[in-house]
C-alpha cells in the first residue's frame, strides 16, 4: 500500500518531471485511484465525498458514460471531416435547450478553446478587440483568453485591450448590484474607446465562481448586458462551471437572468471527464466567421466525444439531476444556514442548486474575508474525508460544487462534517 513516503515521492516526481506551473490541491495532497458516484478512493481504499468536482456531473465513472465512450471507441473515432450523425444529433439536442435565436453549433476540447473561438467570432463581428471581464474571472489558458483571466495574476496585469469590473456581489455591495454593475460596464467600455480600443466582447461566468460565486439576485446580469451592447459589444456567457442543470432552476446559468446571449460557452461537465467543449451562437456570428474562416479541431466534436457528451444528457434527464440540483441544494443550503446562525466567522451563505459558496469573514459587521481560516476549513475537511475549495477575490469563499448525483445523506455528511471542524478551529 501507499504511504506518506510514497505520496512524498510523487510529489518530487512532478516538480522534476512536469515543473512548477501544477499547483496541488491541499496542505497534504491527495493521491486519487478511483472514483465512483460521489465517492473518490486513495490507494488504501479510503472513501472521500466529492462536494467539489463539478466535471463528474452525473457522478465519477457513471457506468452508462463509460460505456458509450467504450462502444464508440470500439467502432469509430474520427473526425469532423468526414459525414457523422453524432455531431449533429447532439447538437440539436443542446440547441433545443437554448433560446431560438441561438441556433448554431461549434465543437472544441476544452473550455479554453470555447472562449478563444468565442474572442475569434466577436472580433469579426464587431470589428473590434477590446474585451470586459470581472475582476477575479477565469477564463482559460490560451494566451488570448488567459490575457481576459485576472485570476491567473499575469504578470503586469491585463493587457490595454482589456477591462476589469468589480463583479456585482449583493453581499458587499452597496446599493443594486445589478445596477452598479452595469454603471462599472459601460464606463470600462466608455474608458476603452477613449484609448482607441473597439469593444468585442462582454463575457461572463454566469455564476462569478471565481469572483465568489455570486447568483443572484435573479436578472443580476441584465442591466450590464444592455450596456456592453450598447458599446458595440457581444455578451458571451461563459457557462463552463453553471451549465448543464447545475444551477437547478434551468439548462444554463445565464437563464436565470433574462438574458439572451449572443455566444454561449460550455465545457467541464459536458462528456463527464471525457474532454468535450463547445459554444453555440447566433447563426449570422457563426456564418459571418466561417465564410472567412476555415476551422478543423481534430479532436473537437468527434465521435467517442459526442458519445460521451450524449451519455451525460441522457443520464441528466433519465435520473433528474437538475431537479435534484435544486432540492439537495436548497436542502443543504438549508443546513448551511443553520450552521451560519450559529457559527459568525460564516457571513454569507448562497448559491443556486449544486453551486454552493460560504463567505468566511473575522467579523460580520465589517464583512472583513479571511482567507486564512477559509483555507484552514478546508484542509481540516479533507483530512476529515470531505473534499471542497475555496474561490473569490479575497479566497475566503468556500466553494462547494458537486456531483449533481449529491444526495441528502451527502449533504447531511458535509454539513456534519463542517459542524465538527468550526468546531475545533473556534
Ligand atoms: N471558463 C470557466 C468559467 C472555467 O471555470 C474554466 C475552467 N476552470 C474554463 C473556462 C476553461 O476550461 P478548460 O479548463 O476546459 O480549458
Amino acid at each position: 500500500a501507499m504511504g506518506l513516503r510514497d505520496e512524498q515521492t510523487m510529489i518530487a516526481r512532478r516538480a522534476a518531471l512536469l515543473g512548477p506551473a501544477y499547483r496541488l490541491f491541499y496542505e497534504r495532497p491527495l493521491h486519487l485511484v478511483r472514483g465512483a458516484g460521489v465517492w473518490l478512493f486513495d490507494p488504501q481504499e479510503n472513501a472521500y465525498l466529492d462536494a467539489y468536482n463539478n466535471v463528474a456531473c452525473v457522478g465519477h465513472s457513471h457506468p452508462r458514460v463509460v460505456s458509450a465512450i467504450a462502444a464508440q471507441a470500439g467502432t469509430l473515432a474520427t473526425h469532423t471531416r468526414y459525414l457523422h450523425t453524432a455531431p449533429l444529433d447532439y447538437a440539436e439536442r443542446v440547441l433545443g435547450t437554448l433560446p431560438g435565436a441561438i441556433d448554431r453549433m461549434m465543437f472544441t476540447c476544452t473550455g479554453s478553446e470555447a472562449n478563444d473561438l468565442a474572442l475569434r467570432i466577436a472580433k469579426m463581428a464587431t470589428g473590434g478587440t477590446g474585451v470586459v471581464v470581472t475582476q477575479t474571472a477565469y477564463h482559460g489558458v490560451t494566451e488570448a483568453v488567459a490575457a481576459f483571466s485576472p485570476s491567473l495574476c499575469l504578470p503586469g496585469g491585463v493587457p490595454p485591450h482589456v477591462r476589469t469590473v468589480p463583479a456585482p456581489c449583493a453581499y458587499r455591495s452597496a446599493g443594486d448590484p445589478a445596477m452598479r454593475f452595469a454603471a462599472d460596464v459601460s464606463a470600462a467600455f466608455e474608458d476603452m474607446k477613449h484609448c482607441g480600443v473597439t469593444p468585442a466582447v462582454f463575457i461572463c461566468d454566469s455564476v462569478f465562481s471565481s469572483d465568489g460565486i455570486l447568483d443572484g439576485p435573479a436578472g443580476l446580469i441584465a442591466p450590464a448586458v444592455l450596456a456592453a451592447r450598447e458599446a458595440g459589444a457581444l455578451y458571451v456567457a461563459d457557462e463552463v462551471q453553471a451549465g448543464f442543470g447545475r444551477t437547478g432552476d434551468a439548462m444554463w446559468g445565464f437563464q436565470r437572468h433574462h438574458v439572451v446571449p449572443d455566444i454561449v460557452t460550455m465545457g467541464k461537465p459536458m462528456g463527464n471527464g471525457y474532454p468535450v467543449a463547445g459554444l453555440a451562437a447566433r447563426a449570422d456570428l457563426i456564418d459571418t466567421f466561417g465564410q472567412n474562416v476555415r476551422y478543423f479541431n481534430t479532436f473537437g466534436g468527434n465521435p467517442v466525444a459526442m458519445a460521451a457528451a450524449g451519455a451525460v444528457l441522457d443520464v441528466l434527464e433519465d435520473e433528474g439531476l437538475m431537479d435534484n440540483a435544486r432540492d439537495t441544494g436548497l436542502y443543504l443550503k438549508n443546513r448551511l444556514s443553520e450552521i451560519m446562525s450559529r457559527h459568525t466567522v460564516i457571513g454569507d451563505v448562497r448559491g443556486a442548486g449544486l453551486f454552493i459558496g460560504l463567505e468566511i469573514v473575522k467579523d460580520r459587521r465589517e464583512k472583513t474575508a479571511d482567507p486564512a481560516r477559509a483555507v484552514a476549513i478546508v484542509n481540516a475537511m479533507r483530512d476529515r474525508r470531505v473534499l471542497i475549495s475555496a474561490s473569490g477575490t479575497s479566497g475566503n469563499v468556500l466553494k462547494i460544487r458537486p456531483p449533481l448525483v449529491f444526495s441528502k445523506a451527502d449533504a447531511d455528511l458535509l454539513a456534519d462534517t463542517l459542524i465538527d471542524v468550526l468546531g475545533n478551529l473556534d
